[in-house]
């Protein structure tokens, strides 16, 4: 149950602005060198983007064709 709940939320979402890239991360080590920065934040979109946290796919899709819609949409993993 705690393991479940530690990972509710393990899909990561990389949006790019200057390259309108969308990426997704779903089970990968490359995630964790995300940081937040000058003008890419963690769980807020700064100037340049940011890493966005869901709990699933579907959450992304609908997230995605909302607002990200003309960007492109990559899966990393
Ligand atoms: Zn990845």
């Amino acid at each position: 149950m705690l393991e479940l709940f530690k990972r509710k939320k393990k899909f990561w979402v990389n949006v790019d602005i200057p390259t309108k890239m969308f990426t997704v991360h779903t089970n990968c080590t490359y995630e964790n060198k995300k940081s937040e920065t000058d003008y890419k934040g963690i769980n807020r979109i700064k100037r340049d983007g940011g890493w966005l946290n869901f709990s699933s796919i579907k959450e992304i899709e609908s997230f995605y064709s909302e607002n990200y819609e003309t960007f492109f949409y990559k899966k990393h993993c």
